[in-house]
């Protein structure tokens, strides 16, 4: 049995209005059954859901699936964990499904140790038997609930860890547990006996750290006492477990964070928690200071809207440098959040509270003008060669923008405010020559060592990250985060209603358009599957193949969408080309559209004049073509 056999089965055995209500209150009105949306903000009903349908769609925000996807999205939980919550609620044994996949013993049992020693942690912590843990959660004015997302726990002055692993019965497991524990560092050799073990962190508040997808990869622990040598001590760099790859919590906060359209970056796992808590639920944290490009990129995989909310000393500034000099070069311009005189967001968010934490995100400026800001000394400098000093250090922070307005007109305005009275175009003419001697060379030597030690330390290691891009169930065969456009979504809508349009012979024209495979595919499989079956299956058939997890979220809704009010309809044979010459026009403007993105931001990466001119005649190519398109008309009907 498989998992797809056992979704088939959830999705046949229990109806959908049953697995909303273990979440939800359900009103019966009529015949229809409707709920107050969890995924807006609503008021009234806005969510229908149809147990004849297997289906729950809002009609005020979209959101539509079946069961296994309301799970998904209301818990924030992949494929396999929303099945697994769905068993146990509904008495469906869930380890009965197993699936067949080649797997790494020691991975497998890395995870389980881990998984199991973070429960073990929360379990400690539950048992109300240690005041460390009791006193630390109303100091940080925490409560359990918050404790329980983030499974917070504690290592009592025990071997905890080393007793789980020693009860195992089976020596040949047992040791191998022992040895994969001692790589990860969780357990140590007695140095005076080499056959005994102890726990690595005792006395201590234990925060499990996860990968993207929710699997505990390592530990960060504070110490509970003064006398301990330690305040903060992290699991080791492991084959689990990467520093520089953890953008901590991001499983918890990725469904805020797309609903936000924004992101707010913290430095440390304490204050992701405390922003939490007070319901800033798109936040995630770095582990410590170690930015990384990749931990960067994953942040802006879900949103352009990047909120920098890093500590207030120079470590913190330091960061953020970093991090706002990777974001531009990946054209995403930071905002900037600071919070002295408080060292960092959890101490602002307690002295200030919630409302001037969300007053300062709604005022928050670029970065870079935050940094430029920095940069003035309170006296400015009679001394040219200081100031030239100091605008060398402005020219720095530009630089990722390249000589794209938006950092000249900044080196002119600073200019002028450290008291240069120079022409514009000469400081402009300054600023491009730090440009061509530095294009190759960053400057930040310090910020550049440390990104250099994180991704050594990856390919010195005989693993690749496993962990990270992996979970017990390969998630990466699921759900795919695949993105659709407007019009792609449009388009898929219409023909999923009007399957006939797939018949017509300007059909194949407009998929040369789309530019999503996962799209392209499927509407391939909806063609296949019209000439297969009886026009009365459809609707079934298409729905059942659709609602798997080897589609993403986004085509599943749009589909479970389209048939929500479905009726099969046809439309004469005008109509379809009205409608496909519509759905060309839209797709072909948006897709010129996206091409002119592409040149702007190629523009600001520019190294010579002839490439600059290319591109500008490229871009007015573009805008020709999308005249033409706008003055199209339709060919006449013969
Ligand atoms: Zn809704």
């Amino acid at each position: 049995m498989s998992l797809k056999d056992l979704a088939q089965r959830i999705k046949e055995e229990i109806p959908i209005s049953s697995i909303i209500a273990d979440y939800e209150s359900i009103k019966r009105s009529g015949s229809a059954q409707v709920c107050v949306c969890p995924f807006h903000n609503d008021t009234k009903p806005s969510m229908n859901i149809n147990d004849s349908k297997k289906l729950f769609k809002c009609f005020a925000c979209g959101a539509a699936g079946d069961g296994i996807s309301f799970v998904m999205k209301k818990r924030n939980l992949d494929f396999v964990d929303a099945l697994k919550e769905i068993c146990s609620k509904h008495g469906l044994n869930f380890d009965s499904y197993s699936v067949e996949k080649k797997i790494n013993p020691k991975i497998e049992m890395a995870k389980k140790i881990l998984t199991r020693s973070a429960l073990i942690y929360r379990k400690t912590a539950q048992s109300g038997n240690f005041q460390a843990y009791k006193d630390f959660i109303k100091n940080r004015k925490l409560n359990e609930e918050t404790a329980t997302t983030f499974s917070l726990g504690y290592a009592p002055n025990k071997n905890t860890i080393t007793d789980y692993l020693s009860s195992i019965t089976d020596p040949k497991d047992r040791e191998f547990a022992l040895q994969t524990a001692l790589e990860l560092v969780l357990i140590r050799k007695d140095q005076h006996n080499p056959d005994a073990y102890y726990d690595t962190f005792r006395d201590r508040i234990m925060f499990p750290i996860w990968d993207q997808s929710g699997q505990v990869v390592g530990f960060t622990s504070r110490a509970t006492r003064d006398d301990q040598k330690a305040k903060y001590m992290n699991s080791m760099e492991s084959f689990m477990f990467h520093k520089g790859l953890i953008l901590y919590g991001f499983h918890l906060a990725k469904n805020a964070i797309r609903e936000k359209d924004a992101i707010i970056l913290v430095e440390g796992n304490m204050d992701q928690i405390s922003l939490f808590h007070n319901g800033f639920t798109n936040t995630v944290a770095v582990m410590g200071t170690a930015i990384t490009e990749k931990v960067l990129e994953r942040a802006i995989s879900l949103t352009k809207n990047v909120y920098l909310a890093l500590d207030s000393d120079a470590a913190g500034h330091a960061a953020m440098l970093k991090a706002n000099k990777m974001l531009a070069e990946r054209g995403v311009v930071a905002k900037y959040i600071e919070f002295s005189p408080q060292k960092d967001p959890d101490d602002f968010i307690k002295a200030q509270g919630s409302l001037a934490l969300q007053e300062k995100i709604e005022n928050a400026v670029p970065a870079m003008d935050a940094l430029l800001e920095k940069l003035i000394p309170e006296v400015i400098p009679t001394l040219v060669d200081r100031k030239l000093e100091i605008l060398e250090k402005a020219s720095e922070i530009l630089s990722p923008l390249k000589n794209d307005l938006a950092a000249t007109e900044r080196v002119v305005r600073f200019a002028k405010r450290i008291g240069f009275s120079a022409e514009p175009a000469l400081i402009t003419k300054r600023y491009e020559d730090y440009l061509s001697k530095n294009t190759e060379k960053p400057k930040f030597a310090q910020a550049k060592k440390e990104v250099e030690v994180d991704e050594n330390s990856y390919s010195d290691s005989d693993f690749i990250p496993e962990s990270v891009d992996e979970t017990p169930f390969d998630i990466s065969e699921y759900s795919p985060e695949i993105y659709l456009t407007k019009m792609e979504k449009m388009f898929l809508q219409e023909v999923v209603q009007l399957p006939s349009l797939l018949n017509m012979d300007k059909m194949n024209e407009i998929l040369d358009l789309v530019g999503n495979d996962e799209v392209k595919k499927y509407i391939g499989k909806i063609r296949k599957i019209t000439m297969e079956i009886d026009d009365s299956e459809y609707e079934s058939v298409l729905l059942n193949l659709t609602n798997s997890p080897e589609y993403s979220i986004d085509l599943r809704e749009v589909v479970t969408s389209a048939f929500y009010n479905y009726k099969p309809k046809d439309a004469d044979t005008k109509t379809k080309q009205r409608i496909l010459f519509d759905l060309k026009i839209k797709l072909h403007t948006e897709q010129l559209k996206n091409k002119k993105d592409e040149i702007k931001k190629l523009q600001q990466s520019v190294e010579s004049d002839i490439e600059m001119t290319n591109l500008l005649n490229q871009l007015l190519d573009v805008d020709k073509e999308l005249q033409k398109l706008k003055n199209a008309k339709p060919e006449k009907v013969k």
